[in-house]
C-alpha cells in the first residue's frame, strides 16, 4: 500500500510538474510571440438585419503557435492577463486593425468599423485613449475606424470607467457592451455612459427560439436599449430561426457562423470587401 501511495504520490507530482512546466514553456513563448510576428487577427462579419449588408468587423486575436498551431484566445489570454504581457498584446491589437484598416482603404474597399476587445488591464490604462488617438493619426485613419468592445463588469465595476468612457467618446471610437446579460448590471445603469451597442450574449441567442425566458429577456433588452437609443448586436447567430426571431423584434446586427466565421483578412477581403 505503501508503495502504492508513493507512486501514486509521484504520478500526481509529475501531473502538476507537467502542467507548470507546460505554462512556464507557454509563457516563455508568449514573451516572444509579438517579436517574432506570431499573432495574427482575424476578423468576424456583422450583419445589418435589415439590409444585409456588412456593418462592421469584430476584430478577434489568434497565436499561430509554431509548435502548437493556431491558438484561440481562450488559450492564452488569461495567461498574459496574469503575467501582464495583456498590455503589450493589448497595444498590438490596436496597431494592427488600424494597419489592416489602412490597407482596405488604400484598396479602395468598402469602409467599415472594425472593433477590437479590450482587456480591464487595457481599459484602465489611462494611456488608452492617447494611445488610440496616437495610433489611428500615425496610419491617417479617422476614429470611425474604431470601436471598443468592454463587458458590462468592466462598464460596472470600475469608478474610473466614466471618464474613461468619456474620454472615447470624445474621441469618436464606437462603444460596446460585450456579453450583455452575463454580468449583475442592468441597462438603467448604463444609461449614464454613452453607448453605441450592446452585444447580448450568445448564451440567450442560442436559447431564444426553444426556451421562453430567453426569448422574453432578449426581447426586453432590445427594446430597453431602443430607448436608450442603444443599437443591438446578437452575437452566436447560429441559425436561420436565431436570425428571424430577432429580426422580426428589430434587433439591428447580427453575428454569428450563420453569416461566417472569424476569417483570416485574405478572406474577409475576398468574401467581404470586394
Ligand atoms: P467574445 O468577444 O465574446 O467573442 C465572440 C466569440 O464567439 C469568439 O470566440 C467567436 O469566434 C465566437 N463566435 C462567433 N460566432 C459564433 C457562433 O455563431 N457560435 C459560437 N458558439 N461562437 C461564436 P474567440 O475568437 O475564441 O474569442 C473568445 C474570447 O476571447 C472573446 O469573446 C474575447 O473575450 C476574447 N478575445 C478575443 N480577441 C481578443 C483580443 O484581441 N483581446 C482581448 N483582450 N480579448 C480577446
Ligand atoms: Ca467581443
Ligand atoms: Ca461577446
Ligand atoms: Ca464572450
Amino acid at each position: 500500500a505503501k508503495e502504492k501511495g508513493k507512486n501514486t504520490y509521484v504520478v500526481y507530482n509529475e501531473g502538476l510538474l507537467d502542467e507548470a512546466m507546460q505554462e512556464y514553456k507557454l509563457e516563455a513563448d508568449l514573451r516572444n510571440a509579438i517579436d517574432h510576428k506570431e499573432f495574427v487577427l482575424h476578423y468576424q462579419p456583422q450583419i445589418d438585419n435589415q439590409t444585409g449588408e456588412l456593418a462592421g468587423l469584430e476584430a478577434l486575436i489568434r497565436w499561430e503557435h509554431p509548435k502548437l498551431g493556431l491558438l484561440p484566445p481562450g488559450a492564452f489570454i488569461r495567461l498574459a492577463e496574469q503575467n501582464g504581457l495583456i498590455t503589450q498584446i493589448g497595444e498590438w491589437v490596436i496597431e494592427e486593425a488600424c494597419r489592416q484598416q489602412r490597407e482596405w482603404h488604400d484598396q479602395g474597399r468598402k469602409n467599415v468599423t472594425v472593433s477590437v476587445n479590450l482587456s480591464t488591464q487595457q481599459f484602465l490604462n489611462r494611456n488608452l485613449t492617447n494611445f488610440i488617438e496616437q495610433t489611428l493619426q500615425s496610419h491617417g485613419g479617422s476614429p470611425d475606424w474604431l470601436g471598443v468592445e468592454i463587458t458590462e463588469y468592466m462598464a460596472m465595476e470600475y469608478e474610473q470607467s466614466v471618464q474613461v468612457l468619456e474620454e472615447l467618446k470624445a474621441l469618436g471610437v464606437g462603444l460596446s457592451i460585450d456579453d450583455f446579460g452575463t454580468g449583475y448590471s442592468s441597462l438603467n445603469h448604463l444609461k449614464n455612459f454613452q453607448i453605441d451597442f450592446i452585444k447580448i450574449d450568445k448564451s440567450f441567442i442560442q436559447e431564444v427560439t426553444g426556451d421562453h425566458n430567453d426569448a422574453i429577456i432578449v426581447e426586453a433588452i432590445i427594446t430597453l436599449a431602443h430607448n436608450l437609443e442603444m443599437k443591438i448586436i446578437a452575437e452566436g447567430v447560429e441559425t436561420a430561426d436565431q436570425l428571424g426571431f430577432l429580426a422580426h423584434h428589430h434587433c439591428d446586427i447580427s453575428q454569428g457562423y450563420l453569416f461566417s466565421r472569424p476569417l483570416p483578412p485574405k478572406e474577409i477581403t475576398k468574401e467581404w470587401l470586394k
